[in-house]
């Protein structure tokens, strides 16, 4: 059997919270059974963050109802705080991402907490969940936003981060998710860091979240792999470039990680032709907004073999 790696699409949360025009709810769904059909299975498909804060997800509800009627897929929500999580439990969400950044600067900017202080927050949902979720809990991850650098602070310590992740994991995170928020990562500090917060929390498992605004996207996922990562985030056409930043690109193009994996020999489970219907569907939905991929671009080379037909 090929070795695979894990994707999940991020574009319906990170790369729609920029993104000012709403995105009807029948789009989502859409876009949401498209990428399914394309074989991706584990979705990021909205934030239980307040309504009033994020009109643009304040149908999550009605996108995790539909979601969760499609068999295997893993039905993911970020939260921001214990009310979210309450909000994922009694929708029966398979897996909440928790998010503090490294960065106290950041992270005091953001939630107006110290990252200690949303260390404890994190410790209290874990406890919430195990509480009140039972034997069917959802999984809950914490997302380590500015790990590779910060638009406040810019260097960000790698033995802090090291630490946090530690500690993330004795509070009992079912996985850590490592994040290059601003795209200020490079290959050599990803290589480092994933190295050894693996070596340290192992079994836990440690995803990535990478932005590609510098364009080293994908020599970063390269590098995270390398390291022993196998789980990736990413969005589809790398939505989610911020409109006051011109040029400022979003998440990792989903396409073009999936084909750099394929043609690795290592199996993502997605079809990249199905996909293209998903990227029209969204492109329909969003003419204005830009969405970046060369595999979208270029096409597909005469000589690719997905995994799947190969083996
Ligand atoms: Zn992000």
């Amino acid at each position: 059997m090929a070795e695979s790696v894990q994707i999940r699409e991020v574009g319906m949360r990170d790369g729609l919270q920029s993104i000012a025009e709403i995105m009807p709810t029948e789009t989502k769904l859409a876009w949401l059974d498209a990428e399914y059909a394309a074989g991706v299975r584990e979705i990021e498909v909205s934030s239980f963050v307040p309504p009033k804060l994020l009109p643009q997800l304040a149908d999550a509800e009605a996108v995790v109802k539909h979601a969760l009627t499609l068999p295997g897929l893993t039905v993911s929500a970020l939260i921001p705080n214990s009310r979210g999580a309450e909000r994922g439990l009694a929708l029966g969400v398979h897996e909440m991402n928790f998010v503090l950044s490294v960065s106290e600067g950041h992270n005091l900017s953001n939630v107006r907490r110290s990252t200690e202080e949303s260390v404890a927050d994190f410790r209290r949902v874990v406890e919430l969940c195990r509480e009140q979720g039972g034997a069917n809990r959802p999984r809950v991850n914490c997302g380590l936003a500015t790990s590779f650098g910060c638009t406040i602070e810019g260097d960000v310590d790698e033995d802090r981060v090291r630490r946090i992740a530690n500690e993330v994991a004795a509070a009992g995170a079912d996985g850590i998710i490592l994040a290059d928020t601003v795209g200020y990562g490079n290959p050599a500090a990803i290589g480092r860091v994933f190295r050894r917060v693996i070596a340290d929390i192992a079994p836990v498992p440690v995803a990535a979240h990478f932005h590609d605004t510098r364009g080293l996207g994908l020599a970063n996922v390269l590098a995270a792999f390398a390291a022993g990562c196998k789980a990736f985030d990413a969005s589809l056409g790398g939505l989610g470039g911020c409109p006051y930043a011109p040029g400022a690109t979003g998440n990792i193009v989903l396409e073009d990680t999936v084909f750099m994996f394929e043609s690795m020999g290592l199996e993502t489970g997605i079809d990249l032709e199905k996909l293209a219907a998903a990227r029209e569907i969204v492109h329909r939905a969003l003419p204005e907004v830009m969405l970046y991929g060369a595999i979208a671009k270029a096409g597909l080379p005469r000589n690719f073999h997905p995994v799947a037909q190969a083996a």
